[in-house]
């Protein structure tokens, strides 16, 4: 080691600062050149990043809880700073939420937001914006943890159409009974409620292994239609307690009438379509792990509803980020799922 300290260079400079341009060299002058691009676009990325942050004012304490809070000054990164009375403890609008280990600004979060909208597959996501393969399946995670719980309040009224759709266990996860892998609506099938309404909402939903049930269907639906609604669907038996239980009118048709029928005359046209695209987004991120299935029809829900727009969907998105802090609880999801 020298004992002359090098002066460190602010992360804006280059080593041809002060210097006229017909100074450098043509190679010179495209390293200062697309430094200077480059420090500029982050530098405004993570300001407006701040503005973002900010405009989420805390008044509790995403440690303890405590709602005996200061604010106390300004982070470096421009983020108001707040102290909690109660563990003394400080934090920003970002701590407790998904974004608190960011590297990267928000920008790249929304950019990922609009690709996962548009049926880009993992691979594709990792492949294309030369993130690291272990960053995608990351930022899945804390996609799902955003949006937990967001089908809850989705009631369908009107005529409803509901299906189900089978879709295979992932291949690692299949089970094999004497080295046999079971065939048909087994074990080895997700089966998915899938159901829409007259106004155009949606519901996805998980209903378990193999074929539906009076106690699956009524489980995926049973809070999620309204008393007295028409229900249009297949003579699953499965189906009738939902009917008789929400006194719904049934409007049944067999598989047989129906495959005679065009695309556009068939009465569970809506709800078959809705089949057809959840699997071709189930099949963009194969090999999924089953446990993340709820997850997958979350995000699905978010791309078949309103708001229609795929940078509307995802400002929604980053607007439930920050409304519904879950990092803290997401933190141990990971640890437990390295
Ligand atoms: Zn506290």
């Amino acid at each position: 080691m020298s004992g002359k300290k090098r002066k460190r260079l602010a992360p804006s400079a280059t080593p041809w600062d002060g210097k006229a341009d017909d100074e450098l060299s043509p190679a010179e002058a495209l390293v200062a050149a697309s430094h200077r691009s480059m420090y500029e676009f982050r530098h405004s990325a993570f300001e407006g990043d701040a503005a973002f942050f900010n405009s989420y004012a805390r008044d509790a304490c995403p440690w303890c809880g405590s709602g005996s809070v200061i604010r106390f000054g300004i982070d470096k990164t421009g983020l108001q700073r707040y102290r909690c009375k109660t563990c003394s403890k400080t934090f920003t609008p970002a701590t407790g939420t998904i974004f608190d280990d960011r590297k990267l600004p928000l920008s790249a979060w929304a950019d990922f937001l609009v690709q996962v909208f548009s049926y880009e597959s993992s691979n594709a996501m990792t492949r294309e914006d030369r993130r690291s393969i272990t960053t995608v399946p990351y930022w899945m995670a804390k996609l799902f943890s955003v949006l937990d719980g967001i089908q809850d309040g989705v009631v369908l009224s009107g005529r409803v159409q509901i299906d189900e759709t089978y879709y295979p266990v992932p291949v690692a996860q299949a089970i094999a009974v004497d080295g046999k892998k079971l065939r048909g609506l087994s074990r080895n099938k997700l089966c998915i409620g899938v159901g829409c309404d007259s106004g155009g909402r949606s519901l996805f939903d998980w209903e378990g292994y193999g074929k539906t049930s009076g106690a699956k269907t009524w489980g995926a639906f049973g809070g999620h239609v309204e008393v007295g609604s028409t229900l249009a669907h297949d003579m699953e038996k499965g189906h009738r307690r939902l009917v008789r239980d929400l006194s719904l009118v049934s409007e049944e048709y067999s598989s047989k009438e129906l495959a005679r029928l065009p695309d556009k005359e068939n009465p569970l046209r809506d709800v078959n379509r809705l089949c057809f695209l959840l699997k071709g987004f189930l099949d963009s991120h194969s090999g999924f792990d089953r446990a993340d299935l709820p997850g997958y029809l979350n995000v699905f829900h978010v791309m078949m509803n309103d708001p229609a727009d795929k940078m509307e969907k995802a400002a929604m998105v980053l607007d439930r980020a920050m409304s519904c802090p879950k990092t803290l609880r997401f933190r141990e999801f990971y640890r437990r799922n390295p």
